[in-house]
């Protein structure tokens, strides 16, 4: 048995700073991960899909290149070349995080196994148990199943196995118009597939507004995405190599022939091989681990971080986790998670950039609100750009002039709902940024006409 000052399970974006940052404090730490440095994000999450998205996006503008008055013919995608470019840079991040623990100092152990609970404070990983009172679990999501008959006698790919595909999707069915449904749906018809959205409710985004959902449903349908919206998914058969879905809509039966079939229908968290109930830490219905707002769990001395603890399931919100851990523990501070800005982005063209709450939200509040909206197609730079698509929505409180919400749905909408959001950091009024001075000629300066639009409703 060896003892610890603190067990760190998961190599995640909240548990990788967090075995580091202790270990330099002088604490003896065992840092446990089962397959690769940096989690989900770095290998098989952000890093890999930004990466190929912007392979796609070079291929859509070399195909539309005459947009521009440039020339360009023949132009093909060489998938082993996008792959080894993801590699490359996947390969240069884990790499880097590889070198932080191997240069940690005689503190950090590093266990390169699965961990399970084998008690409340032990946890067995690689044969050996190691024993603190201060245990920390980041072990994240994983993709959900699709729970259709047949299935898995068909297959289905994943986001990894998507990632490694060296051909060309002839069809793609996705299953899933959530997020990461629809960036692999436009990456891969960029690539070249045919691409079929297959979504179980009525909207695509379910949580964002339907302008906002309708608007981009609008721009992927442009380039050739093909949706099934109210699809409640029956069976799935391959027959002579081609894989058929059948699904239930209210126009009745159909089915949907593809190549390939990719199950983008959420996420499951690793729990259930964690033996958490030998260490008496409770789950919600999902199997994810009941956290107060301080990431405690129900067992004295147990937090958990990151996508295990369910909610906002971002890179920066697991490391938020452990900034908030890190800052009660260490630092003498009263973080929380309650109330905690969630800024994100979808990164598909255009993208949606997004702080605070949605207009659905903030009627749903009560509060009486202010809201404006101005399109893309009205900002300057997104004209000389040629990526006019979208538009910009913000959301205020009428009372105190505090904004409660945007949406960027628009090219680099994810760079520039940061500002907004800087307000919101700020609780500042919005009017500040109306006599603001903005780089003449950036996306940015959209806000003049966006908050020259804002009207009480
Ligand atoms: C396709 C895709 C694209 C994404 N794009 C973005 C994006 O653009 N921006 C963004 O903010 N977020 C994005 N995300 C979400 C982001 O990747 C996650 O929110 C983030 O990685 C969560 O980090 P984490 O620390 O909770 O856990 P993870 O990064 O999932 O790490 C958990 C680690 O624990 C390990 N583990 C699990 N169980 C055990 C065990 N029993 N013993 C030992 N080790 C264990 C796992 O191997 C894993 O390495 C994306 C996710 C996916 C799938």
């Amino acid at each position: 048995m060896t003892k610890a000052d603190a067990i760190v399970i998961g190599a995640g974006q909240g548990g990788k700073p967090l075995a580091l940052s202790l270990a330099k404090l002088g604490w003896k730490v065992v840092y446990i991960e089962r397959k690769w440095l940096g989690g989900t994000c770095i290998n098989t999450g952000c890093t890999p899909t930004k990466t190929m998205v912007m392979s796609a996006q070079v291929a859509h503008y070399a195909r539309d290149a005459a947009r521009w008055g440039v020339r360009a013919s023949g132009v093909s995608v060489d998938m082993p070349a996008v792959i080894q470019r993801k590699r490359d840079i996947v390969m240069k991040y884990r790499t880097g995080n590889e070198k932080k623990v191997e240069t940690a100092g005689p503190n950090l152990q590093f266990v390169h196994a699965h961990a399970t609970f084998v008690g409340p404070h032990q946890v067995e990983a690689g044969g050996e148990i190691f024993e603190s009172e201060k245990i920390f679990i980041d072990t994240g999501t994983r993709p959900a199943p699709p729970r259709i008959p047949g299935s898995d006698s068909v297959g289905y790919l994943t986001n990894e196995s998507l990632m490694e595909l060296h051909e060309i999707p002839e069809h793609l069915i996705v299953l899933g118009g959530g997020y990461i449904g629809l960036e692999f749906g436009q990456m891969f018809r960029r690539f070249g597939s045919r691409v079929t959205v297959i979504h179980r409710s009525g909207q695509i985004l379910g949580q964002e507004d339907d302008d906002v959902a309708v608007a981009l449903q609008n721009a992927l349908e442009a380039e050739g995405i093909e949706f099934q919206l109210n699809a409640n998914s029956k069976k799935v058969e391959k027959h002579n190599g081609e894989i058929i879905l059948t699904v239930e809509t209210s126009a009745g039966s159909q089915t949907f022939r593809g190549s390939h079939l990719l199950a983008a229908t959420g996420r499951v968290p690793n729990t259930d091989d964690l033996g958490v109930d030998k260490a008496g830490i409770t789950l919600d219905s999902r199997g994810y681990i009941k956290v107060n707002g301080r990431l405690e769990t129900s067992i004295p001395g147990i937090w958990a971080l990151g996508d295990v603890k369910g909610g906002p399931a971002f890179t920066h919100i697991s490391y938020n986790d452990y900034q908030i851990v890190y800052g009660n523990l260490i630092e003498g501070k009263t973080l929380t998670t309650v109330n905690r800005y969630v800024p994100y982005s979808l990164f598909t063209d255009p993208q949606l950039g997004r702080v605070g709450m949605t207009e659905k939200e903030a009627r749903a509040s009560g509060r009486k609100l202010k809201i404006g909206t101005y399109p893309m197609s009205s900002v300057s730079r997104a004209i000389e750009r040629g990526e006019t698509t979208g538009f910009m929505k913000i959301i205020i409180d009428a009372e105190r002039d505090r904004i409660l919400g945007a949406s960027m749905l628009g090219v680099e909408g994810g760079e520039t709902v940061q500002i907004l959001g800087a307000m919101i950091l700020a609780d500042a009024p919005y009017t500040v940024l109306k006599g603001a001075v903005f780089i003449h000629p950036t996306l940015v300066e959209g806000l003049f006409g966006l908050l020259e639009a804002v009207k009480p409703v």
